[in-house]
């Protein structure tokens, strides 16, 4: 891997060769999270904006050279990446804005932004001839990991909270993983699985810990700034748990800037929920994400509820880098945005999908965005992975369906009185 130069700590900076380690800085116990570091120069000679233009690969492997697997690596089947990028007009004029994008994930093949990730992470196990492959997660990781296994056949163990909506747990047992449905929170399944990776020796997916995870989450970077035709947006919006996405979106755009194919960095705001906004505080307070201890999460939007963000460093550096900001949402907001979102531009998302629609109507109401601006949500999460929060949210704007017998008459009577 020559584009590698190296994997570098966050904490204290050492540089280590890919070889040198699989997941973190060895001197911080399970904390030293690293960034993978490349030669952008044998990059640029091997891809460039006119040979993607031609590329007629519709999914993230477009970008090979930019990721961090060997040129020959094979690559799970499931078609990842190259998510549609919708130009929502009716949306933006609602709002007042000029140009609003959504950047649909839920589209991915096991219908969050999680796909991306596990993609790389199947690559990673295989080049290790890892046997068994774990992750603990809120669900959509479990379920990305899960079905990407599915597509080659590799073995893998998953911790889930108990909690975690029925559509996810479905998911992971259709595709055949080990499940273990943890009696507890999201973040006592990852100190569980972090403590049965090391004891059998699995390949450790582990969000904040394996450094591949946020190399696959940048392609949403690459996919936004190409469908853009390379002029990338102002700001981007993006609902945060662990902080991974927002990392990823970051690293993709410093990539992309390095390489000199756009000319200047969007500004990333991180979208918490109100009962799980440890970012939040840390960025408002000014607190040391090293030393600020877990906070208690209790949120609707299961996939973004984390007591502890896993990658607290990457995703504190790309809000505080591109002069973003976090902010929050409640869990009302949150529900309100999903059928907002749905009859806006016909995007159906789950709560942490749809947290980021929130935060985007709560900048616009503390002034924290202009009018001109070139704006992208980001959609992590489909709709269908947690209905009965779809049936609250609509319940909550008062969209009732209506009861017929099936005769013309009683149909009259419904038309009549509604219409
Ligand atoms: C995981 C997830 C998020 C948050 O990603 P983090 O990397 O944990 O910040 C947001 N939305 C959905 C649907 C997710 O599955
Ligand atoms: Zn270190």
């Amino acid at each position: 891997m020559d584009h590698i130069l190296h994997l570098k700590c966050l904490i204290c900076g050492k540089t280590y060769r890919p070889d040198e380690i699989d997941y973190v800085c060895p001197d911080h116990g399970n904390e030293g999270i690293v960034d993978v570091q490349y030669d952008y120069e044998p990059i640029g000679q091997r891809l460039n904006r006119d040979e993607l233009r031609r590329s007629t690969d519709f999914t993230i492997w477009r970008y090979k050279p930019l990721l961090p697997i060997e040129p020959d690596a094979p690559v799970p089947p499931l078609t990842v990446g190259w998510t549609p990028l919708y130009y929502a007009e009716r949306l933006a004029a609602e709002l007042g804005l000029r140009h609003l994008w959504v950047k649909d994930d839920g589209r991915l093949p096991t219908a969050s932004f999680k796909d991306r990730a596990s993609a790389i992470a199947v690559v990673k196990a295989q080049e290790k001839g890892a046997k068994v492959v774990t992750t603990a997660s809120t669900g959509n990781a479990a379920a990305a990991l899960s079905g990407l296994c599915a597509s080659v056949k590799q073995p893998n163990v998953i911790f889930v909270p108990e909690t975690a909506p029925q559509a996810k747990i479905a998911q992971l047992l259709t595709f055949g993983s080990t499940v273990m449905l943890v009696k507890g929170t999201y973040d006592d399944a990852f100190e569980l699985c972090m403590q049965a990776a090391q004891t059998y020796g699995w390949y450790n997916r582990n969000t904040g810990y394996n450094p591949y995870m946020s190399e696959g989450k940048k392609t949403v970077s690459f996919e936004i700034c190409e469908q853009l035709g390379w002029q990338a947006p102002d700001r981007i919006f993006v609902s945060v748990g662990d902080g991974c996405i927002i990392g990823g979106v970051h690293k993709g755009l410093k990539d992309l800037l390095a390489l000199g194919w756009i000319d200047r960095m969007p500004k990333l705001m991180g979208i918490q929920a109100e009962g799980s906004a440890y970012l939040y505080q840390a960025w408002q307070n000014g607190e040391d994400v090293l030393t600020k201890p877990p906070i208690t999460a209790q949120t609707i939007a299961d996939s973004i509820s984390a007591g502890l963000p896993r990658d607290r460093l990457k995703a504190m550096a790309a809000v505080k880098e591109t002069g973003g900001a976090y902010l929050t949402v409640s869990d009302e907001e949150i529900l309100a945005a999903i059928p907002a979102l749905a009859r806006g531009c016909g995007v159906f998302a789950e709560p942490a999908g749809a947290a980021a629609y929130a935060g985007l109507l709560k900048a616009i109401s503390q002034g924290l965005v202009s009018p001109e601006e070139r704006i992208v949500v980001i959609n992590t999460g489909s709709g269908l992975k947690d209905v009965a929060s779809a049936m609250k949210a609509v319940d909550l704007v008062g969209t009732r369906p209506h009861r017929v017998v099936p005769t013309l008459d009683d149909l009259k009577r419904v038309i009549e009185e509604e219409l």
